[in-house]
């Protein structure tokens, strides 16, 4: 039997990454990873399933021991793969990672073999319109926003396959399509 493939998804924030792996994970079996992270917990997450809370001294101790597959900090949070949790999750299921490029692109040093897939607004100018117009947060947090996006953006070409979403169902199609295509290389 081929072996379980390790899937990595990116995207800028506002692109709709949340949605398609929702879509993606009611179609196929796919086992979606649990990071770790020092952010604090928003209302609507549920400890162990959107992410595992852990302080930073936590976070450092994990790291010490060798416990992550990656890690980064993005906008002074740490966030991390727990490497013994995806492993389990391999041996049953192909894996789906949501970390943000710098993560990604560790796992495909340390696994060539993984999958890395960015998904792309169908509008990059739309999209930084966008993310300007979101009302509530200072200037400062939106310029640092923005940037975020242009980087990650300006990795899109490290990754094996990019997806634009501009209609949900045609993503998780095309999406399921090119990790059918991987598997049976
Ligand atoms: P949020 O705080 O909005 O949940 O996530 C912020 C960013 O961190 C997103 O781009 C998300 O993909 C990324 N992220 C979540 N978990 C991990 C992880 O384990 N490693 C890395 N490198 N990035 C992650």
């Amino acid at each position: 039997m081929k072996k379980n493939l390790l899937i990595v998804l990116s995207g800028p924030s506002g692109v709709g990454k949340g949605t398609v792996i929702k879509e993606l994970l009611k179609k196929g079996s796919y086992a979606l990873s649990v990071s770790c992270t020092t952010r604090k917990k928003r209302d609507d997450e549920i400890e162990g399933v959107s992410y595992f809370f852990i302080d930073k001294q936590k976070f450092t101790e994990l790291l010490d021991e060798g416990g992550f597959l990656e890690y980064s900090e993005h906008f002074e949070n740490y966030y991390g793969t727990p490497k013994k949790f995806v492993e389990e999750k391999l041996t049953t299921h192909d894996v789906i990672l949501e970390i943000e490029v710098d993560g990604a692109l560790q796992v495909k040093k340390a696994h060539p073999e993984a999958l890395l897939i960015m998904i792309l607004p169908p509008d990059e100018k739309a999209l930084r319109e966008r993310l300007l117009k979101r009302g509530t947060e200072s200037v400062e947090k939106i310029e640092k926003r923005l940037s975020r996006t242009e980087y990650e953006l300006s990795k899109k070409d490290l990754y094996d396959y990019r997806v634009v979403n501009d209609d949900l169902a045609e993503t998780v199609e095309t999406i399921e399509k090119i990790i059918e295509k991987s598997k049976s290389k």
